[in-house]
């Protein structure tokens, strides 16, 4: 199937542009050439010769941690024209010398794929349909919830009188996709806010 493909595409070249098709047909390059056998140059296509690495034209590399467990496996990241055009193993990172598992090998597609989420979406109490908002709705309406949950329910002393000064109201779940940073400042806010019940999958 595959070969009378090629088969017919060949046929239409022929026939769309015979002189040039025609010095371009493989035996008249292996004669022309001496490559009888096909070993040298002639076994290339142009494809091949302009073929090139994944990282050609990176002008920045940056180094992270790949967002996906806790493993914490260090990647490289390379940017062309402030947008990222691959990500690797970093082989100076002590935990992975240059290894990514296949997830983390596809972390490149977790930035770039069209089905990446890029707008807030929110549905209300009995809502069937999710809505889009802003980020700016969506901050203030997660702030108004927690200082709500917060005020209705702050403990200053627990049930023997001592004092504690916490809300057991709220409570975090994070995941792997936080990284170091994230996770320091979520824990940062929530010993702030008085929220003790802080768990999380990732590296802290
Ligand atoms: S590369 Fe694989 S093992 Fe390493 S942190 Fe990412 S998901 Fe975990």
């Amino acid at each position: 199937m595959r070969n009378s493909c090629r088969l017919q595409a060949g046929l239409e070249r022929l026939a769309m542009n015979p002189i040039s098709s025609l010095f371009n047909w493989p035996v008249l390059k292996q004669i022309g050439k001496s490559d009888l056998h096909a070993l040298g140059d002639t076994a290339a296509s142009d494809r091949t010769r302009n073929l090139n690495s994944r990282l050609k034209g990176a002008d920045k590399v940056v180094s992270s941690i790949c967002p996906y467990c806790a493993v914490g496996c260090g990647q490289k990241i390379y940017v062309k024209d402030e947008k990222i055009i691959d990500i690797e193993g970093d082989p100076e990172s002590p935990i992975s010398e240059g290894c990514l598992c296949p997830k983390g090998s596809a972390t490149f597609q977790l930035v770039t794929s069209q089905h990446r989420e890029q707008k807030v979406l929110y549905r209300r109490p009995y809502g069937t349909e999710w809505e889009p908002i802003s980020l700016a709705q969506a901050s203030e309406m997660v702030a108004q919830r927690i200082k709500k949950a917060r005020d209705e329910h702050w403990e200053t002393t627990n049930g023997q009188g001592d004092l504690v000064n916490r809300t057991l109201s709220i409570a975090h779940l994070g995941g792997a996709t936080l990284d170091n940073e994230e996770n320091y400042l979520l824990k940062k806010l929530y010993s702030s806010l008085g929220i003790i019940q802080v768990e999380n999958q990732a590296r802290i």
